[in-house]
């Protein structure tokens, strides 16, 4: 039988709060505000507390999200491979955090399932696979930033909350809820930033520091995408935009560029599903943005490979970047009653 959550979190505590450990945080592939954000807030607490803390990312993360006034390493796998095995075969406990099946870790993905010790999960999507001992899943919860900070609350870690842990929790809030727009269900959301703002964080700062530090090149590519890479569909309620990896060469593409992207077409009148196509060397990875009970991640699990939350998902496809756009156009056909019938 499985754990109760009141059996998952007693047992956290006793992990979490027992003698010095090395203990590893892991984050999804392309680590976005909230992944950075759970994993430094959190790996605060625990240093802070006494354990030896590292945090590995499975490739590169984005200029906008290394401001943190933590000064915990974050090592990425793709390029420190040699260490981040190394620090993984020296850790007693590997905690994941903002994802919820083994392959959001891609390359780093065998180390995860071959890791010896004790593999802890915190996170917040919906429909997790089960590869921890211990999984705290909570889909209800607006980010995984605000889960971490009730789990510290429950594991009576919150002492050894401070500024730095605060400040990366709330970015992982902020970023997960699109400044406060999206993905809040419930007053719990507000009560934690209102207990992180406590710490004394910069508000302002920190969302300066997010979304007012972009290149040049950065705000010429989103105009571009706009003006010539969007085709809008009023008729299925929803619109499309793509881009090649020529287009982002010419750009000047630097990771975390497109982040944001997608969401733009749902700011127009009436259009309640949009896409985003991105050419890889490998493959084309497709974000989706919905509004209301189009289920997103419903539709690129079984058409991307995909998934994530209902209003924001994520998938991937290996065709032609135009052969993926032409089968998005084809399922807007398929899907037109569904899209017509979505309500905000
Ligand atoms: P994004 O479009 O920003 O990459 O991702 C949006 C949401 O979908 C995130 O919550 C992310 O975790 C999830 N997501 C993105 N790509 C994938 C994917 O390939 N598989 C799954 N299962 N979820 C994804
Ligand atoms: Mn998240």
């Amino acid at each position: 039988m499985k754990n109760t959550v009141d059996e998952v979190f007693i047992s956290l505590t006793d992990i979490l709060r027992s003698e010095h450990r090395n203990i590893v945080l892991v984050t999804h592939e392309n680590p976005d505000g909230d992944a950075i954000g759970s994993a430094i807030g959190l790996g605060e607490v625990l240093k802070n507390y006494g354990h030896d803390v590292k945090i590995a990312v499975p490739n590169a993360y984005p200029e906008f999200l290394k401001w943190f006034s933590s000064g915990i390493e974050i090592l990425v796998y793709e390029r420190k491979r040699n260490q981040v095995k190394n620090i993984l075969e020296n850790a007693q406990i590997l905690i994941c955090v903002d994802f919820n099946e083994p392959k959001r870790v891609a390359r780093l993905h065998k180390k995860l399932l071959a890791f010896t010790g004790t593999k802890i999960l915190i996170d917040h999507h919906p429909h997790p696979v089960d590869f921890c001992d211990y999984m705290i899943s909570e889909p209800e919860y607006s980010s995984t930033a605000e889960l971490v900070y009730d789990v510290v609350s429950r594991t009576g870690m919150e002492e050894y909350l401070n500024h730095d842990a605060a400040e990366a929790l709330f970015a992982g809030i902020m970023t997960d809820t699109g400044s406060f727009s999206h993905n809040i269900s419930r007053p719990n959301t507000f009560r934690v930033v209102a207990r992180l703002m406590e710490f004394g964080i910069k508000t302002e700062k920190i969302h300066a520091a997010v979304y007012h530090n972009f290149s040049a090149h950065r705000m010429q590519l989103l105009g571009y995408t706009l003006n010539c890479k969007m085709e809008v569909f009023p008729e299925y309620r929803s619109a499309v935009m793509w881009l090649s990896l020529e287009e982002l060469e010419k750009y000047k593409f630097k990771p975390g560029d497109i982040e944001g992207f997608v969401n733009y077409p749902l700011s127009i009148g009436n259009i309640v599903f949009c896409a985003l196509f991105v050419e890889k060397k490998e493959y084309i990875k497709v974000s989706f943005r919905s509004k209301g009970s189009f289920p997103a991640n419903e539709f690129s699990k079984t058409h991307f490979s995909g998934g994530g939350h209902r209003n924001a998902a994520g998938g991937e496809i290996k065709v032609s970047l135009e052969e993926a756009v032409d089968k998005f156009r084809q399922l807007l056909r398929e899907y037109r009653h569904l899209l017509k019938e979505t309500t905000i």
